[in-house]
């Protein structure tokens, strides 16, 4: 690629910045796909087994960035690929941050790029990196930002791992990605409470007993496009099978039950208040969507 309109099949390079197991991983997709790779890490010893394994180790990151149109950087966080492009000359570049951020550092960083005469797009890498080059694993990177970009080097960013456009406002990655690990951390809060209420009992294996939890966990996110198509239309109550009338009457059952096992309900009591205030305003034939609204905005 030597400018914005050549084609990523006609010459497959790029330069990567930042070799930590994340980058690692990049690079090696890349590599074995037969991408000329142009790298550089601030500590450059990092990069011995990649430049055994092909890639080129420029002298800084200006050098790195100069190397070739497309520059991807995967560093700890925003400060970092501040610091590390400080001297490079990004007129006439492509630049794929993939570096996790807020929206706002993602919006603040496409316009820093864009004044400095690069296109930009901030990426949220969906995956660990075990993930990336495994295309059976299904982890993706979610994009935003300059949409002739990412066409430009669509078969480029489709090699380490899946790709999933978000749209031009370069924050909206960020944001969704942040949004999709709420909801792991929320499953995860769930989760641990469920072992711990079982964890006691000499007759309930954690390995026997997560094999349920996860395909129950699995069957229960199906509730998760209603509540997508109910927050849409603003009708929180038809087609509720199971509402909050019913489910906050069983919320004592499931304190007892946690008492009974010695199990704290700091993990449940939030999502439990929050059931009860939406049923006591009202809204007692809702399922869960009504709930979105008492968080914000
Ligand atoms: P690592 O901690 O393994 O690597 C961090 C990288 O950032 C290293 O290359 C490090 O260089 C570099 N770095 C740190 N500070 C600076 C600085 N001030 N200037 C220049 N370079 C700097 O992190 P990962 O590779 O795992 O993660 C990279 C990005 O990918 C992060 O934003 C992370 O959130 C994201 N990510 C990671 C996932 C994971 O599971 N690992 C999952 C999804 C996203 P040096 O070698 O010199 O220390």
């Amino acid at each position: 690629m030597t400018d914005h309109t050549a084609s990523d099949v006609v010459t497959p390079s790029l330069t990567l910045l930042g070799l930590g197991a994340m980058g690692t991983a990049f690079a090696r997709a890349w590599l074995a796909a037969g991408y000329s790779l142009t790298v550089w890490n601030r500590t450059p010893g990092r990069a011995g087994a990649l430049v055994a394994e092909g890639a080129v180790l420029a002298a800084g990151a200006a050098d790195a960035v100069a190397a070739n149109a497309l520059t991807v950087t995967c560093l700890l966080d925003d400060a970092s690929v501040g610091e590390a492009l400080a001297g490079a000359d990004l007129t006439g570049k492509d630049l794929v941050d993939l570096t996790t951020g807020t929206p706002s550092e993602a919006r603040a960083r496409a316009a820093w790029a864009e004044a400095r005469g690069a296109r930009f797009l901030s990426g949220g890498i969906m995956a660990v990196p075990p993930m990336i080059g495994v295309p059976e694993a299904g982890g993706y990177v979610l994009y935003s930002g300059s949409p002739e970009l990412f066409e430009a080097h669509r078969t480029a960013l489709a090699v380490p791992a899946g790709t999933r456009f978000t749209g031009e406002n370069p924050g909206h990655a960020a944001l969704q990605d942040v949004a999709l690990l709420s909801g792991m951390y929320g499953m995860v809060a769930g989760a641990a409470h469920a072992f711990a209420l079982v964890r006691g009992e000499k007759d309930i294996s954690p390995s026997e007993f997560a094999p349920l939890l996860a395909e129950w966990v699995v069957a229960m996110s199906a509730m998760i496009p209603q509540i997508g198509r109910q927050l849409e239309s603003g009708d929180y109550e038809s087609g509720v099978a199971s509402g909050l009338a019913m489910q906050v009457a069983g919320v004592q059952s499931f304190l007892d039950t946690a008492h009974e096992q010695n199990v704290s309900p700091e993990l449940l009591t939030p999502v439990f208040n929050l059931m009860k205030r939406r049923a006591q305003d009202g809204h007692e034939r809702e399922g869960f969507a009504g709930l979105v609204g008492l968080l914000g905005p």
